[in-house]
Formats: C-alpha cells, sequence, structure tokens
C-alpha cells in the first residue's frame, strides 16, 4: 500500500468535503486503501470515524478514498490504534502483492505489525474478490485490469525494444489505471521506471536517513 505524506493542512474548512481537491491535489486522486483512482468520484474518509469520536474538519483524520473502502470501513475502527494506516505507517514495507492473494502483509513483520496490517485488510475489505464482494463492489475488477496492464507492459519492456517510449508511456498508463502498489510488484526490479512511475503520483513517502533506513513517521506501527 503506498504509504503518502500529506503534509500540513493548506487551509480551513467548514465542510469536510472541501477537502477533497486538495487531498486529491496533494495525493492524486485514487483510494488511499485499495488505490483505485477514484477522480471526480472519490470520497473523504475519517480514518477516526466520526460516531467514534473522530474529528470532522481535521485535515490529519482525512484521507481520500473510494466509495467501497469508505462504506466497508464504516465505523469498525473506534480510532487509530491497532491498524497501520497510509498517512502514518511505511505502509509499502508492510504488504505485498501478488495475483493470487491480491495483498497481504509480508512475512518479516512483527506480531504487532501483522496484526495491524490484517485489521486494515479487514476493515477495508481490499483483499476482497469476485467470491466474497457485493455486486456492485467492483474493486477486484478494476485492480484485476490493472494487473493484466502492468504484466502487458512488462512483457513490452522485456523485449528491449523502444525503451525510450515505453519508459513515457508506461508512467502515463500507471496514472491513468491507478493501483500504485501493482506497478510496484510487476516492475519490482526497474528502478528507472519505478521511479517514473513514482513520480506520477504525488507525495508517495518513501524518506530515507542519511544511513538509507526508512523513516518511521510519529505513531507509526512500520
Ligand atoms: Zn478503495
Amino acid at each position: 500500500m503506498r504509504a503518502v505524506d500529506k503534509g500540513v493542512a493548506p487551509r480551513a474548512y467548514l465542510n469536510y468535503t472541501d477537502a477533497k481537491p486538495d487531498l486529491f491535489d496533494r495525493i492524486g486522486p485514487y483510494c488511499a486503501y485499495c488505490e483505485m483512482p477514484v477522480r471526480d468520484l472519490g470520497y473523504v474518509d475519517h480514518v477516526h470515524p466520526l460516531a467514534n469520536g473522530g474529528q470532522r474538519l481535521a485535515w490529519e483524520n482525512l484521507l481520500p478514498s473510494c466509495f467501497f473502502c469508505n462504506r466497508v470501513k464504516w465505523n469498525r475502527n473506534t480510532d487509530r490504534s491497532q491498524h497501520l494506516w497510509p498517512d502514518i505507517d511505511n505502509t509499502d514495507l508492510a504488504f505485498e502483492y501478488g495475483k493470487a492473494y491480491i495483498v497481504r502483509p509480508i512475512r518479516t513483520l512483527t506480531r504487532a505489525q501483522n496484526q495491524a496490517a490484517n485489521n486494515l485488510i479487514q476493515l477495508t475489505g481490499i483483499s476482497r474478490t469476485a467470491a466474497n464482494s457485493t455486486r456492485k463492489d467492483r474493486r477486484w475488477k478494476n485492480r484485476q485490469e490493472a494487473w493484466r496492464k502492468a504484466e502487458a507492459m512488462y512483457a513490452a519492456w522485456q523485449t528491449q525494444q523502444n525503451r525510450p517510449g515505453l519508459l513515457i508511456a508506461i508512467p502515463e498508463i500507471a496514472e491513468s489505471t491507478g493501483f500504485f502498489s501493482i506497478w510496484m510488484s510487476v516492475f519490482k526490479d526497474e528502478t528507472n521506471l519505478r521511479d517514473a512511475i513514482r513520480r506520477k503520483f504525488p507525495n508517495t513517502f518513501e524518506q530515507s536517513d542519511s544511513n538509507g533506513k526508512r523513516v518511521k513517521r510519529l505513531h507509526a506501527l512500520i
């Protein structure tokens, strides 16, 4: 799951939905949980739900979300504890993506991190497939399409032909298709291409310290 840095609040809001364009500008028009492109149809998710005491207008409590992640999550988390979150944790280090299993915690996590990673998967339903999704919830279908496109682009890349052209085209396709983590997984050994894709997804948080160790943010579990 892409880790993001929203930065400081760009302004004060009278209505939380007014934060949507700012969230999209800061971290791109993608669901912060399933990574599906949402563009103008996105929702503003209260990470700590309003019903459980979360702040309505605080920038720190808002993430862009698709309808389904927002709806499945609902009021089920009482606060931010015991879950990983893409705006606090290095979530890209916590999950792995694969065609067969979709998304799962990586094996080297501590027990607490593993539990928190699983809790976020359960909370949002991001690993649901055709078998356990509602008819309207097509996240699995869009994810499948992203895999297909990323793998087709990878095959083209592997032919070694027209690499300068593909280095421009593939990040453009990734940007419109969304599902950042799928592109990062398929192109895991292609550093230049990964960098070019990453530049299309603003404020992806992958900050390292001077020893090359990833910076852990305040309150982060990973
Ligand atoms: Zn989503």
